[in-house]
């Protein structure tokens, strides 16, 4: 048996905070009965719980991660049919990211139907760990990799530090490899802070997310979770 607000939020259909509204606001109906308590026990497996009208899924919990490629969309669909990252993975759960890459950036991206853990992994005070690899305009002075190291004024506020590391350069291209990492999810981040010192990104790839990696991997494929490693993440 299990609290009626986490059967409806691991349904994918809403967080467990606004899951308990539905439920105080009288909503949720339980094998046909109002229910408006909160902690009330169902089985999930066999009562049938139905939330403003619409019976809720009793989808098994999945879990993928997907090297997305660039030019996908972070979405499950997509107004102008461009290619979204749920087209990546042939299964009948109703799943979706977990969180989001920009358009050009590739990567690691976790996907899910979930909804409680989705939720809590994009929770800000989870402070989860991304590293991206960017190949970036011009060769960063040592001062400059400081001021994101630091922290650096963006026009919503200030990032918290980063740890980075300039890998390469190429001093006839004009170009370098910054490997970044990050614990937040402003928009556009990682090109934002980059931009600020100068050096514009012309390639973003998510190289980790926790301490999950793109290893053995290629653009467009992916791979389920291993049971221990959704509990480790949780
Ligand atoms: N930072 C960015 O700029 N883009 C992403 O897709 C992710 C982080």
């Amino acid at each position: 048996m299990e609290r009626l607000q986490k059967v409806i939020a691991q349904a994918g259909i809403t967080s467990r905070r606004k899951a308990e509204g539905l439920i105080t606001s009288g909503k949720v109906y339980v094998n046909g009965s109002k229910v408006t308590e909160l902690g009330t026990k169902v089985d999930p497996s066999n009562d049938e719980v139905v939330v403003d009208g619409v019976p809720i899924n009793k989808e098994e919990p999945v879990y993928f991660l997907l090297y997305k490629p660039a030019s996908v969309i972070s979405a499950v669909s997509d107004e102008f049919d461009r290619k979204v990252v749920t087209d990546y993975i042939p299964t009948e759960q109703r799943i979706y990211p977990i969180g989001r890459l920009d358009y050009d950036t590739s990567g690691l991206l976790l996907l899910t139907n979930d909804g409680d853990f989705a939720n809590l992994l994009m929770h800000p005070k989870y402070k989860i760990k991304k590293t991206y690899i960017a190949k970036v305009e011009g060769m960063p002075l040592r001062e400059n990799v400081k001021k994101l190291e630091r922290g650096i004024t963006l026009e919503d506020g200030k990032t918290a530090p980063a740890q980075v590391k300039v890998t390469k350069s190429d001093k006839k291209k004009n170009t370098s490899i910054v490997e970044i990492t990050i614990h937040e999810g402003k928009n556009r981040q990682v090109r934002r802070m980059l931009e600020a010192i100068g050096h514009p990104v012309l390639k973003l790839k998510r190289e980790q997310y926790a301490f999950l990696h793109l290893r053995g991997l290629n653009a467009g494929e992916f791979r389920e979770l291993k049971p221990h490693e959704v509990k480790q993440l949780r």
